[in-house]
Order: structure tokens, then sequence, then C-alpha cells
């Protein structure tokens, strides 16, 4: 495919970035506290803001009307691909850290994670509309609460996709600029609950022969770490191998009392996507094994925080992107792993197109001293904007 950014073109887009302008956008995101399922407030801001501009705004409920989403398209005129940005705009339940901006470094809630990047997305929208760079197709503008756990369930992405807020491919600004993730793990968080009929006991005054769920949850963490050590054969480029990892086991009262429950809590990680399911189903079948043997109740909670996720390096974003940051930057970025589970791995299962994630090199995600240079977020404008040129000129396959 052509990547055609000449050299006027790309002046002309890193010119049209207009620093204060993405500034202030930021910083009217920050300033509204937007904790995970409260996140209302600020979608009301950003949709003011998009307003403003001129834009049309869309507020699907979208699954949670305590905070409708926001929503803009822009249309280029000729038929072309849609590049969507997504972004969400609620932040994980900390103390509210209000914006500052100190020597070109913007600090505050949710300056990294993720409100610095959707305003560099604002900016990219603006930023096309007015060069009229954008010869086809066009840009689809999503942003919405419900993404940080625990917290936050995703329930409100997956309506955005259900409902058709989707584009034909989606770029995601949270917090990774060193590599290009061309695929990441599925990841599930598990919490396995072993318990016995009656009540806690003396231990010299238990019934030998009753089950003991201390020694089972042992004998649930040694299983686990002998499918660990057999999960390494699956692998895949970029993503690394499938694991279970054990973070907690928690039983017992006191030395000599004979307990009625042990709660073993991990995560299970992946490679290959379309196999929550068969996951799933195997790790249920490990714990009815060694219910059976250890004659223990055994029920477990596996929440799925998301699938595994590829993208194809040949796949036409990535090129798109690829031209984009070697126009803005110099280089090109080596291709990598996805370290985190993010919102690009429910577009790629649950809408089935290329996910991206790109973002600024911010620091101190989830924590109370988030930050980013302002460069930072000026540099992701330009390589959305420029991002959105290339690929949405080309006609989508098969049209
Ligand atoms: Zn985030």
């Amino acid at each position: 495919m052509s990547m055609d950014l000449s050299a006027s073109l790309v002046e002309k887009i890193k010119a049209s970035v207009d620093r204060q302008r993405l500034l202030d956008t930021a910083v009217a995101l920050v300033e509204v506290p937007s904790p995970t399922r409260s996140a209302g407030a600020v979608a009301d801001r950003l949709a003011g803001l998009l307003q403003q501009d001129g834009f049309s705004v869309e507020r699907p409920v979208a699954d949670w009307p305590e905070a409708p989403a926001v929503a803009v398209r822009f249309k280029a005129g000729a038929p072309g691909r849609t590049l969507q940005f997504d972004g969400h705009l609620d932040t994980v339940h900390l103390p509210f850290v209000p914006p500052r901006v100190s020597e070109g470094i913007l600090y505050g809630s949710g300056a990294s994670d993720m409100k610095g990047g959707i305003a560099a997305c604002v900016e990219a929208l603006r930023v096309l509309r007015e060069t009229s760079a954008l010869p086809a197709g066009g840009l689809l503008l999503t942003a919405h609460d419900h993404h940080e756990g625990p917290w936050g369930d995703r329930r409100q992405l997956y309506a955005l996709i259900d409902a058709g807020y989707v584009g034909d491919a989606v770029l995601l600004p949270e917090y990774l600029a060193d590599r290009l993730p061309l695929a990441g793990r599925g990841m599930a968080i598990f919490e396995v609950t072993l318990r016995r009929e009656g009540e806690p006991a003396h231990e010299v005054l238990r019934p030998y022969e009753e089950p003991n769920v201390l020694d089972t949850g042992a004998e649930l963490v040694v299983r686990l770490r002998d499918l660990r050590e057999q999960l390494r054969a699956t692998a895949a480029p970029h993503a690394g191998c499938d694991a279970v990892f054990v973070g907690k086991i928690a039983s017992g009262e006191i030395y000599n009392q004979h307990p009625v429950e042990c709660r073993v809590h991990g995560t299970r990680r992946w490679v290959t996507p379309g196999t929550v399911e068969a996951v799933r189903a195997d790790f249920y079948r490990r714990l009815e094994d060694l219910a059976r043997a250890s004659r223990t109740v055994i029920t477990a909670d596996f929440a799925v925080q998301g699938d595994a996720f590829h993208i194809e390096a040949s796949d036409p974003l990535v090129a798109a992107f690829q031209a984009a940051h070697q126009a803005v930057t110099g280089r090109t970025l080596p291709p990598g792993g996805k370290p985190f589970v993010d919102d690009g791995n429910t577009f790629a299962s649950r809408a089935g197109i290329p996910a991206l994630t790109h973002g600024p090199d911010a620091k101190g995600a989830h924590t109370l001293q988030e930050w980013v240079p302002v460069d930072e977020l000026i540099r992701l404008a330009q390589v959305y904007a420029l991002t959105a040129v290339g690929y949405c000129a080309s006609p989508k396959e098969g049209s």
C-alpha cells in the first residue's frame, strides 16, 4: 500500500497542532474528578469542549446511565476507511490530584491514564478538520467510563461496540510508547474457595478422616505450579507464554484449629486469541478433579479481564502508524508485546478490528504521581493525525 505522507503534509499537520489548545483541553479533563463508575461530569466536560469546537456530539448511554459515553464522527467526504480513537475517561480510585503544569510537565489524576491521551486525540481531530488533510474516510472518537478494575467491568465499552460505535481499526492512547505492541496475553483473575462441611474444631478433636481444606489449598498451589511449567510450552511471538500465578493463599485462624475454608487467589494468562472458554473450562476441570480427590467443595470466580490479542504486522493500520511515527520522530517503533490488558484486547475480540495501543511516554499510572510531558502529548496528536491520513486514504477491502 502507498504511504504517501509528503514532507509538506507532515509539516502542515505538525505545525497545526496547537500546544496551548491541547494543554488547555488536557487540564480541563484532569480537573474534573472521575473515579471509575463516576465519569459523568468529565464526559459532560469533554462533550462540551467538542460542541464548542463545532463537532456534532453523540451521547450513547451504552449500559451506563450514570455517565453516557461521548462519540464524534468526522467524515472527509470521500469513501475510505474509518479510524477510531478510543479512550477511557475514568481513573483509578485514589485521592484526587488536581492538574498542575510546571516546566513542560502536566501533573494530576488521569494525566497519564488517560486524559492526556484523550486530549491528544481531540487535538488530532481538530487538526484534521482544520487542515482538510484527511483525503477520504473518516474518524470516530469515543470516550467512556467503566474501564479501571476492579471498580469497572468494561460494560460501557461492550455496549458501545455492540451498538456499532466501531471503526475499521482503532488506536488507544494508553501510556505505552517504546514499542509497537503486536501481541498481548489474555488474562483472568481467579479466586478459588475450598470448603469442608462442619465447624472449626481443635486439631486433636477433629475426625481424622475429615477433609482438610488447608492441605487441599496447598495441593492446589502445587498443582498450579506444575501446570505453570507445562504452560511454558505454549508461546507466541511478542506475547510470551501461557502462565498461571498464585499471589495469595489464606486459611486458618490459629495454629491448632482445623479450619473450614481456604482461599487461593491468582491469575491465568494465555497467548492464543479466541481461547477464553477453553482456558476457563480447563481451569474448572482441574478444580473438579481436586475437589473429588480431596472431598472438599471447591468454587471459583474466574473473572476474564480480556482475551489474548494479536495484530498482523502486515495490517494497513501498522503500516500507516509506522509511516506516521517515522514522519514525526524520524524512526519507526520496534515490534513488541503489550504488557497489560487494555481495551484494545476487547476491540480485537469483540469487534474483530485491528487495535493498536500507543500513547504518551507518561509515568505514574495508578499512583498519586501521574505526569506526562506536554511535548509527548503534542507528538501523540501529530502521530495520530498522520496515521489517520495514511490509513483512511486507502479504500476498504472489498469496496
Ligand atoms: Zn488506562
